[in-house]
């Protein structure tokens, strides 16, 4: 999602601008620009494409002074043009904005405005932040003051900043997120600690409904009513700045590549946090699990081990539907929020909506200091370190294993998770992945993919078509073996092919007689199991595992062959197009 940055310090500002930009890439974007203030004269540099490209045609890097914001933009109102990327100067040129986030009141504000005698040049619904601030300031002559006013008369959800021409510079924040860094002799704003994080590890993270004055020497936060709040500075972690792809082509190559790391590191250090959780869940009235894309379906895994071996009844809701039917959390319930960024906007609202009901919410989050963490009662990091690849990976096996141990913890007949083992596992497919590689070459001009699981594997299909469309862009989709013939089996002919998840489990003979009915229409059938098939065209042999995890490791190849089928696609694995890492827009 788009990124917001500003500075104000004793350094050249767009250098230290764009660098923030460029290490808040991951979070997906569209166009890129940059605004700076010297001798009281705003300049902008903006135009569409990745913040390397833009800088190399355009020279961000030269605009002079010491103050300025930046942006990445991820189009939400008017199409991805070079005037649409922010920021966006006011009509005298004297304010500049950046902003993330949707003003809902766009249209009336524009009409007002125009009425005024301002004018507009994009077709955002940001410029017209712009206009009113300028208008605001030219009545009141005091940004405090105009701030005031002006987020009095925004609807919508936003983080925007500010730059005035004498060098102040003024923020916002209302359900979008908004960082302070700050450091020795300047101050940062941004979305993400990945914006300042090489130069400080100093935060202070503004709460909703509040903003923030900065000029070179001092910084001041007040509540939307004006009232001065006092800031709070937190340490931020100096891991979340190791954002390097090291040796390895693309971030989501390096992150598939530590999961059998990153499977021991889940949950490490909030092993507390997973005990009171387990005793909250014993008795709970109501269990619901929550999240959006990837986290969801690590949610419906869960729901399967519940009621298996806790006997517990759950159930997921997606996020962004927990809107649609609010009346169905019962109060004084729980919900276990999933997320890896913690600022999903759909999952924040979830929560709540569920707080609103008085249920205790449990989060597994792997940014720790972002806004679901703050918002919940108890946390469990996945402690997997930053994914920047747009796609989910390392994040899901994360999210499994803490929901294993949550489940460990309940469990009726005790289970024991035997984690060298999955570890071991996943090392040895990612030592075996030429195959996957020949596969990717063979699946790359193909149009439709399904994928195929009955009982636990089935929300590991889901997942599977999930990571095949965002980093292939080919359609594909996750079927319940037994829904084969309640209708998908009409669209089986030789055009197609089909993953068919099939372990040596109770699954395995019903699955296989799917894969037969397939086959027998023509379809091409790539079978991922401990045990082959004739029935297979191609195989991805699974090592043989423990039943109770074996799901963690089928994982694995799928995200392998997603990625390598993008490399003979073309395209960027990192970052898919129309995607972003952090959605933190409804
Ligand atoms: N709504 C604004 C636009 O479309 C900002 C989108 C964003 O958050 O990048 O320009």
């Amino acid at each position: 999602m788009c990124s917001i940055i500003g500075y104000s310090g004793n350094e050249s500002a767009a250098p230290v601008i764009v660098k923030g930009l460029r290490r808040m890439e991951y979070r997906g974007y569209d166009s890129v620009g940059v605004a700076t203030e010297s001798e009281n004269q705003i300049g902008v540099k903006k135009g569409v494409g990745k913040v390397a490209d833009v800088n190399s045609k355009m020279n961000l890097e030269d605009l002079p002074g010491k103050t300025g914001i930046g942006h990445t933009r991820w189009a939400t109102h008017g199409k991805v043009t070079d005037t649409n990327a922010h920021p966006h100067p006011s009509n005298s040129g004297k304010i500049a904005i950046v902003h993330n986030g949707i003003i809902e009141n766009f249209e009336e504000l524009k009409e007002q405005l125009k009425k005024d005698g301002y004018d507009f040049k994009s077709e955002t619904d940001s410029e017209v932040i712009a206009n009113l601030l300028q208008k605001n300031y030219n009545v009141s002559k005091n940004v405090k003051e105009t701030m005031i006013t002006t987020v009095s008369e925004l609807r919508g959800h936003y983080s925007f900043i500010a730059m005035f021409e004498d060098g102040q510079l003024a923020a916002a924040r209302f359900h979008e997120p908004l960082i302070i860094g700050v450091g020795k002799e300047n101050y940062f704003l941004s979305s993400d600690v990945l914006g300042f994080i090489e130069q400080t590890d100093d935060a202070v993270y503004i709460d909703n409904g509040q903003f923030v004055l900065i000029d070179q020497k001092n910084m001041q936060i007040f509540d939307f009513s004006g009232k001065e709040i006092k800031p709070q500075i937190t340490k931020v972690s100096k891991e979340f700045a190791d954002v390097y792809k090291g040796d390895y082509a693309h971030f989501t190559l390096k992150e598939i590549s530590e999961q059998p790391e990153t499977i021991f590191k889940a949950g490490e250090n909030t092993q507390d946090a997973i005990k009171v959780s387990s005793d909250y869940l014993k008795h709970a009235k109501n269990v619901y699990l929550t999240g959006s894309g990837t986290s969801y379906n690590a949610s419906l895994v869960a729901k399967y081990l519940f009621s298996k071996y806790a006997k517990i009844k759950t159930e997921s809701i997606i996020a962004s539907e927990m809107q649609f039917s609010p009346d169905s959390i019962e109060p004084n319930s729980i919900l276990i929020a999933i997320s890896q960024s913690g600022e999903s906007a759909d999952v924040l609202e979830a929560v709540n909506i569920a707080k609103k009901a008085n249920c205790k919410i449990i989060s597994i989050i792997n940014s720790l200091t972002s806004t679901l963490a703050r918002e919940s009662d108890i946390v469990i990091g996945m402690n997997c370190g930053p994914e920047i690849g747009v796609a989910a990976t390392k994040s899901f096996t994360s999210q499994l294993i803490i929901l294993y141990k949550i489940i460990q913890e309940l469990s009726i007949e005790k289970i024991e998770i035997n984690f060298q083992e999955i570890s071991t596992s996943i090392s040895k497919i990612l030592e075996e992945h030429n195959e996957i590689k020949k596969l990717a070459n063979e699946i790359k001009g193909i149009s439709d993919i399904y994928v195929l699981g009955r009982g636990i594997h089935y929300p590991i299909a889901i997942e599977s078509a999930l990571k095949i469309k965002e980093l292939t862009y080919i359609h594909a989709e996750g079927i319940a073996g037994g829904e084969l013939k309640h209708g998908p089996l009409a669209l089986m002919d030789s055009n197609v092919f089909v993953i068919i998840i099939n372990p040596d489990d109770s699954t395995y003979h019903d699955t296989l007689m799917s894969a037969r009915e397939i086959k027998a229409r023509g379809a091409k059938i790539i079978g991922i199991s401990d045990k082959n098939s004739e029935v297979y065209d191609f195989w991805v042999k699974l090592p043989k595992t423990d039943e109770l995890t074996y799901a963690i490791c089928e994982t694995i190849p799928i995200q392998l062959l997603s990625y390598y089928a993008a490399l003979e696609k073309e395209s960027d694995p990192d970052y898919p197009r129309n995607l972003a890492k952090s959605v933190t827009v409804k």
